[in-house]
C-alpha cells in the first residue's frame, strides 16, 4: 500500500487494522500528486467528491462538523511520500478555524485559552506553508516567531514560555499574525474551511517540490515520479491543558540501540512543538509520574508495534485529556550502532531471522561503526564547557559556523566544520551534510534535523542549553568565554559533552579490537556484535571481497577487515616513497636500453622488498599485481629548481632534463603512453617487474607461506597486447625457477579497463587467466569523461538528472555495465573458469556491489577500510538478487 498511500498513510490504515487507536481520517493518494504535476498543478475531477464524502465519514465518525458553529471539526493535513521524508514536506494542524468556529470551540470545550492557541498555531502554520510567509535570506529568525517574541517582550518583558500567554495575548497574535500575512503574502487570511482545505492540500502536494526535499530526495535516490499522499485527520489536541499532551518515541534506543522505551514529550502541546525543537521536551521516562494511565497505555503500544512491524519503530502519540491517539508510524531511523544492536537483539528475542538481521544494517552506514571516537585519556584532561542530549553517536572536531551557508562555504575550502544552531531547521541539510558535527542550543533528540543528522551518520548534540548562540555578532557565548566563527570545539554525540577547542580522537573498538588487537576493545559489545554480522555475511556471501593496497600494512589491515586477498596491488606506488623516485626517473630520462636495464637494477630491490612483504601479510591468499600504469611524465620533476637538483644527483644536465620533460608532454595524457603501452614500449620494466614478484614469491615461499601471485596488465585492449607481455612474465618465471630452483605458482591475466577490451573479451580470454574490470578509467573511456576533470560539470548533471549518482562513484549500470556483461559473457565462453573481478573504486560501492553480483563476478576490490561495508554489501546483494537476474 505505500506506493499509493505513502509511507504515513499505510501505517496509518495498518494501525487502525490491528486496533491501535487512530483518529478518524482519510488519504489522498499519490496518484493525485502525479496528476497534479502532469497537469500544471490541477486536481481530477473526482477529487472534490470524494473528499467531501471523507470530511462526511468524519463527521459521522467524531459527531463534529466541519465549519460548524456550535461543534466544529478541525482537521490535519499531512503529508507523506513512500519512503519518509523527515521534515522535509509541510503539515498544517487545526485547519478549519475562523473568527466564528473559534469561538464555538472555545464554548464547546469551556477552554477559550485552548481554542484561541489552536487558532494562533494554524494561522502560523497556514501562512507559512500555504501562504508562503517565511524567513527571508537576511533574516536569521521565523517572521512569525519573531512577532511571538516581540508580543512577550512587549508584555512580560522576558522570554516566557508559550504556555503562558493569555487569551487576550493570544488574541492579539492572531491579529498580528493576520496583519503579517496580508503585509508579506499580500491577500488576506481565508476564513472558509473548505478554501483552508483545498490550498492545504495543494502546499502538500507543492512542498514535493521544495528545495530542502529535492535536496533531501537527490541525497536518498528517492525518484521525483513517487509524489506524495496527504492525510487528512480529524485532530486530537495535546494542548487542552496539563493532561494532554504530544510526544515522539521510538520503541528502542536509537542512537545506540538500547532496547528501551525512548522518547521524549511535551505536555500542554501540540506534535509539532516536538519535532520542531523550540522548546525542549522531556524524556519520555517523566511521562510516567505525569500520567501514569497513558504512560501503560503507550508501553503496551509499544510492544504491539514491534511484534507487528517486527522492526523499531518511530512514533508520534499525542494524549488528549489522558487517551492517548496514534498519529504515525514508520521504521525509526537509525544510527550504523543502534542498527547493529536492533539487528542482533531482535534476532535473539526471535523477531527476525539471522539473514534479515544482515538485512537491517545499512552497508552504507557501516563505516559510521568504524569512525573514531574521542581519545579517553584526552577527554579525561578536557573540561566539558556544555552538555545536552546525545542525538547522533561519535567524535566530531571543527570550526564552529552559525549558519549553513557560511558552514558550505568553509567545507568548501576545506575546513572541518562543526554546524553551531541555536535550533536547527529542515533547512540547514546542505549544511549539515557539509559539516562534521552538529550542535544545537535548544530541540531534542526527536527534532528532524537529529534524525536526519543520524541517518547520516553525523556527530550530533543537541539541547546544550548552556550555549548562547548569537546570529547577529556571529559568536557563541559559552562557560564564560566567547567562540568566533571559525573557532574550534568538539562535540561527542555518545556522551552530549560539549568541548573547546580540538580534542584527540581515538579509533573505534572494531578499529582497536582488530587492527591494533586490543583485548579491552574485542571484550565490548558492539566489537561481539560486528564479528558475529561478519560471520552472517560470510554465510550469505557468493562473491568474496578483496582489497587494494600498495604496502603491507595496508594489506594487514584488510586481512584483518576480513579481505581475503588483493584485488589491485598498484605497483608505481612503491616508486613514490623516499628517494625510490631517484631512480625512476632515472630509468625514465634513460636514453637507452642499457641505461634503462642500470637504473631498472635500482629499483628492483624495492620491488622486490614490497611484495614479500605484502605476500607474508597476505598469509597464503591471493595478490593481483598490476604492472606499472600511469604515464610517465607524472613520475618526472616539473619546476626548474627539481629539474636541477635532479641533475646534480643523476650526473646529467639540467637542460637535459628539460627537454626528456618537454619531449615525454602529451596532450591528452590518460589516453597516451600509459598502461600496457609502456611495458610493450619498454619490455624491460615488465621484465623487472616480473622478476621482482617472483624472487620474491621464492622467498617467501620457502619460509613455508603460500604464495598466489596474480600478474595483471593493465589497460589491454587488443589481445596480442597481452600475449607480448605475457611472455616476458613467463620468461621472468622461467628464469627464477631456474635460478632459485623452486616451482611458482601464478597467474596472469589483465584489466578490462578500455571498451575494447570489454568488447573483444573473447579474444582476450583466450590468453587472460582472469579479468579485473578498472572500472575508473572503463567509465572514464566509456563515457569519453574524465576522471580527474569532472568535477567542473557533474554536479550540474546531478542536480539536472541527467545522471542520477556520480558515475564515478556508482556504476553507470546502464551504459558502462554493459560494457561489463558483455566482457563477462564473451570472456567467460572462451574460458569457463575465468575468473571474474572488480577493482575499480566502484568496488566498495553498494549498489555497484549488487550489479556485480547480477552479472556473476566472482570477487569485489575496495580500500582497507571499505572492506567490511564490502562484505555486507555483497551478503546483502546475495540475498536480495540471483545472478543473470
Ligand atoms: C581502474 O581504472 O578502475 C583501476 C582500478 O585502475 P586505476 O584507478 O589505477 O587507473
Ligand atoms: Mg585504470
Amino acid at each position: 500500500m505505500k506506493p499509493l498511500l505513502g509511507g504515513k498513510g499505510a501505517n496509518l490504515a495498518e494501525m487502525c487494522r490491528i486496533g491501535l487507536p487512530v483518529p478518524p481520517g482519510f488519504t489522498i493518494t499519490t496518484e493525485v500528486c502525479t496528476y497534479y504535476y502532469a497537469n500544471k498543478r490541477t486536481y481530477p475531477s473526482s477529487l472534490r467528491g470524494q473528499m467531501e464524502a471523507g470530511i462526511a465519514s468524519i463527521e459521522q465518525q467524531t459527531g463534529k462538523r466541519f465549519g460548524d458553529l456550535k461543534n466544529p471539526l478541525l482537521v490535519s493535513v499531512r503529508s507523506g511520500a513512500r519512503d519518509s521524508m523527515p521534515g522535509m514536506m509541510d503539515t498544517i494542524l487545526n485547519l478549519g478555524l475562523n473568527d466564528q468556529t473559534v469561538e464555538a470551540l472555545a464554548t464547546k470545550t469551556s477552554n477559550p485559552r485552548f481554542a484561541w492557541d489552536c487558532y494562533r498555531r494554524f494561522v502560523q502554520m497556514y501562512g507559512d506553508v500555504v501562504l508562503g510567509v517565511q524567513k527571508r535570506p537576511e533574516e536569521d529568525h521565523e517572521p512569525f516567531e519573531t512577532v511571538i517574541e516581540g508580543l512577550k517582550h512587549e508584555r512580560y518583558h522576558q522570554d516566557v514560555e508559550d504556555t503562558k500567554l493569555s487569551v487576550a495575548d493570544l488574541k492579539e497574535l492572531v491579529a498580528r499574525f493576520k496583519k503579517l500575512v496580508k503585509e508579506r503574502a499580500g491577500k488576506q487570511f481565508p476564513d472558509s474551511p473548505w478554501d483552508q482545505l483545498l490550498g492545504a492540500v495543494g502546499a502538500v502536494f507543492g512542498s514535493w517540490m521544495n528545495d530542502r526535499a529535492i535536496v533531501y530526495r537527490r541525497k536518498y535516490n528517492i525518484p521525483t515520479e513517487w509524489g506524495t499522499a496527504v492525510n487528512v485527520q480529524a485532530m486530537v489536541y495535546g494542548n487542552t491543558g496539563d493532561q494532554s499532551g504530544s510526544g515522539v518515541a521510538f520503541t528502542r534506543n536509537p542512537a545506540n540501540g538500547v532496547k528501551e522505551f525512548y522518547g521524549e514529550f511535551l505536555i500542554n502541546a501540540q506534535g509539532e512543538d516536538v519535532v520542531a525543537g523550540v522548546r525542549t521536551p522531556e524524556p519520555v521516562a517523566e511521562l510516567k509520574k505525569a500520567m501514569p494511565k497513558a504512560y501503560g497505555e503507550l508501553e503496551r503500544i509499544r510492544q504491539t508495534l514491534e511484534k507487528h512491524f517486527k522492526d523499531v519503530q518511530d512514533f508520534e502519540f499525542t494524549i488528549e485529556d489522558g487517551v492517548v491517539y496514534m498519529l504515525q508510524t514508520r521504521n525509526g531511523k537509525r544510527t550504523a550502532m543502534a542498527a547493529l544492536k536492533f539487528s542482533i537483539d531482535m534476532f535473539k528475542e526471535k523477531l527476525i531471522d539471522w539473514k534479515t538481521a544482515v538485512m537491517r544494517n545499512p552497508a552504507d552506514q557501516l563505516e559510521q561503526l568504524l569512525a573514531p571516537v574521542f581519545d579517553p585519556g584526552e577527554v579525561a584532561k578536557a573540561k566539558a564547557i556544555a552538555t545536552g542530549l546525545p542525538a547522533g553517536p561519535g567524535a566530531a572536531s571543527g570550526q564552529i559556523y552559525l549558519n549553513a551557508e557560511r558552514a558550505v562555504a568553509a567545507s568548501e575550502k576545506g575546513e572541518k566544520v562543526l554546524l553551531v544552531r541555536v535550533e536547527t531547521s529542515p533547512e540547514d541539510l546542505r549544511g549539515m551534510i557539509a559539516a562534521e558535527g552538529i550542535l544545537t542550543a535548544r530541540g531534542g533528540v526527536s527534532s528532524h534535523a537529529a534524525l536526519v543528522a543520524r541517518q547520516m551518520g553525523k556527530v550530533c548534540v543537541c539541547g546544550a542549553a548552556a550555549i548562547e548562540v548569537d546570529y547577529n555578532s556571529r559568536t557563541v557565548r559559552v562557560d564564560g568565554r566567547t567562540f568566533k566563527e571559525g573557532d574550534w570545539m568538539s562535540i561527542d554525540g555518545t556522551a552530549g559533552k560539549v568541548y573547546a577547542g580540538q580534542v584527540k580522537t581515538a579509533p573505534s573498538e572494531i578499529v582497536a579490537g582488530l587492527i591494533d588487537g586490543n583485548e579491552a576493545a574485542k571484550k565490548t559489545e558492539k566489537f561481539k556484535h560486528f564479528q558475529q554480522l561478519m560471520q552472517w555475511c560470510s554465510d550469505a556471501t557468493r562473491m568474496s571481497v578483496r582489497t587494494n593496497a600498495d604496502t603491507p600494512d595496508q594489506t594487514e589491515n584488510a586481512v584483518a577487515f576480513g579481505a581475503v586477498g588483493i584485488g589491485l596491488c598498484r605497483t608505481e606506488h612503491m616508486f613514490f616513497e623516499g628517494d625510490r623516485i631517484d631512480a625512476m626517473r632515472e630509468m625514465i630520462l634513460a636514453e637507452t636500453e642499457d641505461a634503462r636495464k642500470a637504473a631498472l637494477a635500482k629499483l628492483l630491490p624495492y620491488q622486490r622488498e614490497d611484495f614479500a612483504g605484502i605476500f607474508r601479510a597476505l598469509k597464503g591468499y591471493p595478490a593481483t599485481i598490476r604492472f606499472l600504469d600511469p604515464p610517465l611524465h607524472e613520475f618526472l620533476p616539473h619546476t626548474k629548481q627539481q629539474q636541477e637538483e635532479l641533475a646534480k644527483k643523476i650526473g646529467v644536465t639540467g637542460a637535459r632534463i628539460h627537454q626528456r620533460v618537454e619531449q615525454l608532454h602529451e596532450f591528452n595524457p590518460m589516453l597516451g603512453f600509459r598502461g600496457c603501452r609502456l611495458g610493450i614500449g619498454y619490455p624491460e620494466i615488465s621484465a623487472m617487474q616480473a622478476r621482482a614478484v617472483f624472487e620474491a614469491a621464492a622467498e617467501v615461499q620457502k619460509e613455508g607461506i603460500k604464495v598466489r601471485p596474480e600478474i595483471m596488465i593493465p589497460l589491454v585492449g587488443f589481445k596480442k597486447e597481452l600475449d607480448l607481455q605475457i611472455e616476458v612474465v613467463h620468461q621472468a618465471a622461467r628464469d627464477v625457477e631456474k635460478e632459485k630452483g623452486v616451482k611458482l605458482n601464478y597467474m596472469v591475466g589483465t584489466m578490462i579497463e578500455i571498451p575494447r577490451g570489454a568488447l573483444t573479451a573473447d579474444e582476450i580470454a583466450q590468453s587472460a587467466e582472469f579479468f579485473s574490470f578498472g572500472t575508473n578509467d572503463l567509465t572514464q573511456t566509456g563515457l569519453g569523461m574524465s576522471r580527474d576533470d569532472s568535477g567542473s560539470f557533474l554536479p550540474q548533471y546531478q542536480e539536472l538528472e541527467i545522471v542520477t549518482k556520480n558515475p564515478f562513484a556508482t556504476i553507470d549500470a546502464t551504459g558502462v555495465g554493459q560494457l561489463v556483461e558483455i566482457a563477462v559473457t564473451k570472456g567467460r565462453a572462451a574460458r569457463k573458469n575465468l575468473k571474474l573481478g572488480i577493482c575499480g573504486e566502484h568496488g566498495g560501492d553498494p549498489s555497484s556491489i549488487q550489479f556485480f553480483e547480477k552479472v556473476g563476478l566472482d570477487y569485489v576490490s575496495c580500500s582497507p577500510y571499505r572492506v567490511p561495508v564490502a562484505r555486507l554489501a555483497a551478503a546483502q546483494a546475495a540475498l536480495r538478487v540471483k545472478v543473470g537476474d
